[in-house]
């Protein structure tokens, strides 16, 4: 009888070539990625992404991430360069992660990497994705094909603008049409297209600022030149006229500062998530003193998902795992807190839930939270609400900063035009959004949890504290 040998036998990372992933992130809305793609992005060493893949995507997983598209700030990668990149870390043993717009085998170059790959024996596969086309049609129903009407539908490309190419189709669909949307539909008119086809321009598809811009061929050809981008060009009778009133129009845009996304439900609105924390920075002397004497302290509370990581950041730093918690009662105050407890294996002794410090502070006084010694890990600028009441209910409360909530890195800029609601969860979160938005336009409505949050914003936003009867 023979033995298989084991899989975990297999040759140590460090003399194994690397794999790598080529996966399209689909076209903007973020939950729009596969679950495959999700799983691999999570075990990734690298994560390799271009242009078209938003921040708040790639925010969620912890690789080495590495910018390979052309903004104007930061190094203009070639494909050859996004090649050898590519390469040079798969030779290291890494689990490389090559994650592109829409899909990577429609205009994505995805064939072009994996020559690459192929020449230097580098184990690879495809992860589709959902590409513009898709996502452009379903988030403003226009359907690509329709019984009767259309049975056939083309991609094409605008560019360059000397190989417009116009297919027998019912359906066509134009990427890359930035500049040259006029040039595509001299094309189409030049190959007998009628002035009365429909057609939709879909701008920033499934994203948040999704624009649609809608007429007949004849109509927009007599509009002046502009630029549309990421934009994709749609024309065909499948096209009706009820897409600008589209399911996706319909719903609200609220910008959600912190990690309190979960109090909108997603049939009425479309968050845009505005993260206020940044995780490193504490004051890793007192962090390591706590940590030492931690038997003093039979309760630990986490008030937020920020908490949480960073404090098991700095226990694992520590070199310590959950077991040396094993003596403390865990309470958490989120739901976000929960959850992410739940990563580490952990499950709380105790939860509230409430979003602000004053209904926190009174279920907590509710179960009986008295004579305690609090561990209160929080923000460099907490509000002091919370252990101050925690403290009148004859509790101690050590607050711990283990996060700074400084200004947001600005991956991408939030147009304000298309939102119509802020919800601000934190005085630290409206000093952030002002250091990043001096001004909010007038037709937005903002809102707050408590009394101190509404008085940051009265003052930084409208310039008094307290509202206007
Ligand atoms: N591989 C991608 C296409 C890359 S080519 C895919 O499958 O979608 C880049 C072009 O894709 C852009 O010029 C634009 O025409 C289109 N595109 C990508 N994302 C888009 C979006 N969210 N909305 C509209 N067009 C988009």
């Amino acid at each position: 009888m023979t033995t298989a040998v084991p899989s975990h036998e297999k040759a140590p990372a460090a003399h194994r070539k690397g794999y790598v992933y080529i996966i399209g992130a689909g076209p903007g809305d973020p939950e729009l990625l596969t679950l495959k793609g999700e799983r691999v992005l999570r075990e990734a060493d690298v994560i390799l992404y271009d242009d078209l893949v938003s921040s708040e995507m790639i925010e969620r997983f912890n690789g080495l991430k590495i910018y390979t598209g052309k903004r104007k700030d930061s190094h203009h990668f070639e494909q050859d360069e996004i090649n050898e990149e590519i390469v040079r870390h798969a030779l290291q043993g890494k689990k490389v992660a090559r994650l592109k717009g829409g899909d990577p085998f429609v205009f994505g170059r995805g064939g072009e990497e994996i020559e690459v790959l192929r020449k230097n024996s580098i184990g690879y596969e495809i992860i589709p994705g959902i590409t513009a086309a898709h996502g452009a049609s379903a988030y403003s129903e226009i359907p690509l094909t329709m019984r009767k009407i259309s049975s056939s539908v083309a991609f094409c490309t605008g560019h360059p603008i000397n190989k417009i190419q116009v297919p027998d189709a019912d359906t066509l669909v134009y990427y890359m049409v930035a500049s040259s949307v006029h040039d595509v539909l001299d094309a189409v008119v030049n190959k007998g297209w009628k002035d009365h086809t429909r057609v939709a321009i879909v701008q920033n598809a499934t994203r948040y600022n999704q624009k649609i811009f809608t007429g007949t061929l004849g109509e927009l050809r007599k509009r002046e030149k502009a630029v549309y981008s990421p934009a994709l060009l749609i024309l065909g009778a499948n096209i009706n006229q009820f897409i600008n009133d589209n399911w996706y129009a319909k719903k609200k845009k609220v910008l959600v500062t912190g990690d309190n996304e979960m109090i909108y439900n997603s049939e009425e609105y479309i968050v845009v998530p505005f993260p206020c924390h940044r995780v490193e920075g504490a004051d890793m002397e007192k962090v390591n003193q706590c940590l030492k004497i931690i038997g003093d302290y039979p309760v630990i509370l986490f008030t937020n998902r920020f908490t949480v990581t960073s404090f098991f950041r700095y226990l694992h730093e520590y070199g310590k795992d959950v077991r040396y918690l094993a003596k403390n009662k865990i309470y958490t105050s989120s739901h976000a807190a929960h959850a992410e407890l739940l990563k580490y294996g952990v499950i709380e002794d105790m939860h509230v839930e409430a979003e602000r410090s004053e209904d926190i502070l009174s279920m907590l006084r509710e179960k009986g939270v008295e004579h305690e010694s609090i561990l209160l890990p929080c923000s460099n600028s907490n509000d002091d609400y919370l252990a101050n009441g925690l403290i009148s209910l004859n509790n101690r409360v050590t607050p711990l900063s283990v996060y700074y909530q400084g200004a947001k890195e600005q991956g991408e800029t939030i147009d304000l035009d298309f939102i119509d609601e802020i919800y601000f969860s934190s005085p630290a979160c409206v000093r952030n959004f002002k250091s990043c938005y001096p001004t909010i336009p007038e037709t937005i409505v903002v809102t707050t949890p408590d009394q101190k949050t509404e008085a940051e914003y009265r003052t930084l936003f409208i310039g008094n504290a307290s509202p206007q009867l």
